[in-house]
């Protein structure tokens, strides 16, 4: 052990609290930015708020530049722009802290927007009462009354908004039979399986019969078989009554199953909006190419040369010429492209009332543009430079091995350093430099730790991005 004298010890406390003081200082004054962020843009709202609102005809709710910042001046959902159309099944998917449930509580109205405009149905939403929006919340928790039967339990939040009794009863019947729980309205919770009990949460919200439903990760408290049957059961209930739902979860494999449309989120921000099929053969950058799909999407660095990829440890592939199109495409369209984002936001900085923290904010994005712009000078003259390849395990195949792919790349030998037996394949873990590569190889063969193999990749299913911004850089046919 280290043995300090009295000065020392006196020193390193006098140290400690001139470090605390500093870091308070700095909190402060970061708060007091947040603060007027968060004034000048509830400014900007106040103004716009005066204009006369226009429902978009061709959607049914509608996000347009959503922001959210909480109280303590947290911002947690940036420019949300969504256009929902009726029967349409949404899922925003991401990490924890993403902002997804901060959305949906605003579209309930159990959230204010802090600026720009939701329209639901027609109606300019933003300051509609949750009662007022005719959309029904399905939540996590769907605590049942354990002493009343399905069918009370199912009735109750009618009879509190005092329906009709002739009305509760046929909408009860009618939910009972969309959910197969007519056989069961008598018995009581406790009398039921897990999968029975959450089919009556649902009928709860069904009750309502307001077609919309959004739901924040209602099967997050199941086990995992139950989840499975639950995930169909909500498709088959949404699609069987028309519905249009917003659903929120941090699962990949739900948005996948389920949504007809995902909208992926990163620390609030929108990252990619698209069918599954599309989000998943066509990322958009490498956050969304990793989180859609598992295992994850391999990216790997690599050094673009005049049409060739060289990756870590040498090995090269030779692109197709609809990479290489779509190489330089990319490259010499992204001034011009950088260009109209600065022309746009100085643009904004001429309003008089951009107050004076929104106006840093464009000029601090400005100046990183210009940053970028200054790179991407470079590499359009070079042609050679970092660039990250992506490929899915399931692209990756052993050489000589019987594929579906049309052109493969040559042959990488590798060492694997592990491998996950599934009964049909094997997930290949192996080493490209200093990164891993997985890749889903046919079990046909025994493959082992340690063993020299040869691997190949599709080259119809590579997938390049850009270093600076990991936005994907499509072909060009
Ligand atoms: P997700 O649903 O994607 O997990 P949330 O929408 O719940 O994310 O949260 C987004 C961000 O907002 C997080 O950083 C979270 O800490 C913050 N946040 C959520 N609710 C509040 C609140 N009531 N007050 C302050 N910050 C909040």
């Amino acid at each position: 052990m280290e043995k300090l004298t009295r000065e020392e010890k006196k020193a390193r406390r006098l140290e400690q609290r001139r470090l605390e003081k500093e870091q308070a200082a700095e909190e402060r004054l970061l708060e007091k930015k947040r603060d007027l962020v968060y004034k000048d843009t509830i400014a900007l709202q106040k103004r716009s708020e005066k204009e006369e609102k226009i429902a978009p005809a061709d959607s049914f709710i509608s996000l347009q530049h959503i922001n959210k910042i909480y109280g303590n001046h947290v911002q947690a959902v940036f420019d949300f722009n969504l256009e929902i159309k009726k029967n349409e099944f949404i899922v925003l998917v991401g990490p924890s802290g993403c902002g997804k449930s901060t959305t949906l509580r605003m579209v309930a109205g159990l959230e204010n927007i802090t600026s720009g405009d939701l329209y639901i149905d027609g109606v300019y939403a933003n300051n509609l009462e949750p009662k007022d929006r005719n959309l029904t919340m399905v939540f996590q928790n769907y605590a049942l009354y354990p002493h009343m039967s399905v069918y009370t339990n199912m009735a109750f939040g009618l009879k509190m908004r005092k329906f009709p009794k002739a009305e509760i009863d046929r909408r009860v019947h009618a939910a009972a039979k969309t959910l197969q729980l007519e056989e069961y309205l008598d018995r009581k919770p406790g009398e039921l399986s897990g999968g029975q009990c959450q089919r009556v949460a649902l009928g709860r919200a069904i009750v309502r019969e307001t077609g919309v439903f959004l739901m924040d990760e209602p099967l997050s408290n199941l086990d995992a078989k139950l989840r499975v049957q639950m995930r169909s059961e909500i498709v088959a209930l949404h699609e069987a009554i028309g519905a249009t739902t917003i659903y929120v979860t941090h699962d990949q494999t739900e948005a996948m199953t389920m949504a007809t449309r995902i909208v992926v989120m990163k620390g609030g921000y929108i990252q990619q909006i698209g069918t599954p099929k599309e989000v998943y053969n066509n990322p958009t950058n490498t956050f969304v190419a990793t989180f859609i799909g598992s295992p994850a999407m391999n990216i790997l660095t690599a050094e673009y040369d005049h049409g060739k990829l060289r990756l870590a440890n040498g090995f090269e592939i030779a692109l197709p010429s609809s990479f290489v199109k779509g190489h330089d495409a990319f490259y010499f369209a992204q001034e011009a492209e950088i260009e109209e984002k600065i022309a746009a936001l100085r643009a904004e900085l001429e309003d008089p009332e951009l107050g004076e923290s929104l106006k840093q904010i464009h000029l601090d994005e400005i100046n990183k543009l210009e940053e970028n712009a200054a790179k991407f000078r470079l590499i359009a003259e070079s042609k050679c430079h970092p660039i990250k390849l992506g490929i899915r395990p399931e692209d990756v195949y052993e050489s000589g091995e019987p594929t579906e792919a049309t052109k493969l790349t040559a042959s990488m030998e590798v060492e694997v350093f592990s491998a996950e037996y599934l009964g049909k394949e094997y997930f290949v873990h192996a080493d490209v430099g200093e990164e891993r590569l997985i890749a889903k190889l046919s079990a046909k063969k025994d493959i082992a730790a340690h063993e020299k193999i040869s691997l190949c990749f599709d080259l119809g299913k590579i997938h390049l991005f850009d270093e600076i911004t990991t936005n994907s850089i499509p072909a060009v046919e």
